[in-house]
């Protein structure tokens, strides 16, 4: 079993962003520049967002972190996505997802100019991907992506199952494992909750990509020996044995999973640290095609 080592790859690919912040700011660009949006104080949301930020400052972006409470309005916050679009300073926009329940994510996310959509997850930049079309791929699909091509991983005629239909990671990740490039050129089912004989899918799996939302819900008899196993979950589980009383896990079980498997990311250190490179790079993309459109 190899480990795909989410602070390895992470690590290559942020030294690559910092070179070409560089190349590109020596050739007279400008730091790309992040705005992100994060309503109320959920706590998983504090902590992805200041790492998003963070991760500017170590790439060598500009970041502006604009706080709501909770109360806010839909349309208070539309008008402040709106704002930014025109914002010429600004490169790329994202709002952090889960938004309250008296805001639609939807409304919110298609204010977002395409061109500033790093997030990957408006309906014109989802479309350029379904069509192959170049566009921003969605965070989380884009840095699997690039983990699979780090690790040299031919996935060329591979039985690719995918759990989970979300917008932000499933379905668009059934689009980049089948298209025709490697990774991918894959034949892709997609599970989700209401499929029957889960079990019978997955082990006929060489590749199985979870997005459930479950501690531990993949378990060694659903696995195929040699399969590769990518675990998007990220699941917050009591441990009376930390400091905190929790520790985060995947949607694997990955002691029993792993020694079974060819590859297997873990949680954490795995695909979080690449969905924010697939962000970074994202970014970095938006501000070299606004520089293209001024001029
Ligand atoms: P979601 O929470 O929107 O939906 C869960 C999906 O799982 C649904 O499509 C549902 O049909 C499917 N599902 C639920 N129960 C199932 C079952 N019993 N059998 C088969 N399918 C079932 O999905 P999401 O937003 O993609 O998030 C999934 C997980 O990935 C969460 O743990 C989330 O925190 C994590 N996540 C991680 C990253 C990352 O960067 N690592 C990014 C996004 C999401």
């Amino acid at each position: 079993m190899q480990l795909l080592d989410g602070v390895l790859v992470s690590a290559h690919i942020k030294e690559q962003i910092k070179q070409e912040v560089q190349d590109w700011q020596a050739n007279g660009g400008k730091k790309p520049h992040l705005a992100a949006i994060l309503v109320g104080n959920n706590p998983a949301s504090e902590a992805y967002v200041g790492s998003k930020v963070k991760h500017c400052e170590e790439l060598g972006f500009d970041s502006t972190l604009l706080r709501f409470d909770s109360d806010i309005s839909e349309d208070f916050l539309i008008s402040e996505v709106e704002r930014l679009n025109n914002d010429e300073t600004i490169d790329g926009i994202l709002v952090q997802l889960p938004l309250p329940a008296h805001i639609s994510g939807d409304s919110v996310i298609n204010a977002i100019s395409p061109g500033k959509d790093v997030d990957g997850f408006h309906p014109i930049s989802l479309g350029r991907m379904l069509l192959g079309q170049p566009t921003f791929l969605p965070a989380t699909p884009y840095g699997i992506m690039l983990m699979l091509e780090y690790y040299k991983i031919d996935t060329t005629g591979m039985h690719c199952v995918i759990i989970g239909r979300s917008n932000i990671v499933g379905t668009p990740m059934t689009i980049l494992m089948s298209r025709a490039s490697n990774p991918g050129n894959a034949t892709v089912t997609m599970c989700h909750s209401k499929t029957r004989n889960l079990r019978e899918i997955t082990r006929s799996a060489d590749i199985i990509i979870a997005a459930i939302g479950r501690p531990k819900y993949v378990t060694a008899d659903m696995v195929k020996p040699g399969a590769i196993i990518i675990d998007v979950g990220i699941n917050r589980i009591d441990d009376s044995t930390r400091k905190s009383g929790s520790r985060l896990v995947g949607d694997v079980d990955f002691d029993n999973v792993a020694p079974l498997c060819s590859y297997i990311t873990p949680v954490p250190k795995g695909v979080g640290l690449m969905t924010i490179c697939g962000l970074m790079k994202n970014t970095l993309q938006a501000a070299k095609q606004a520089k293209e459109l001024i001029g």
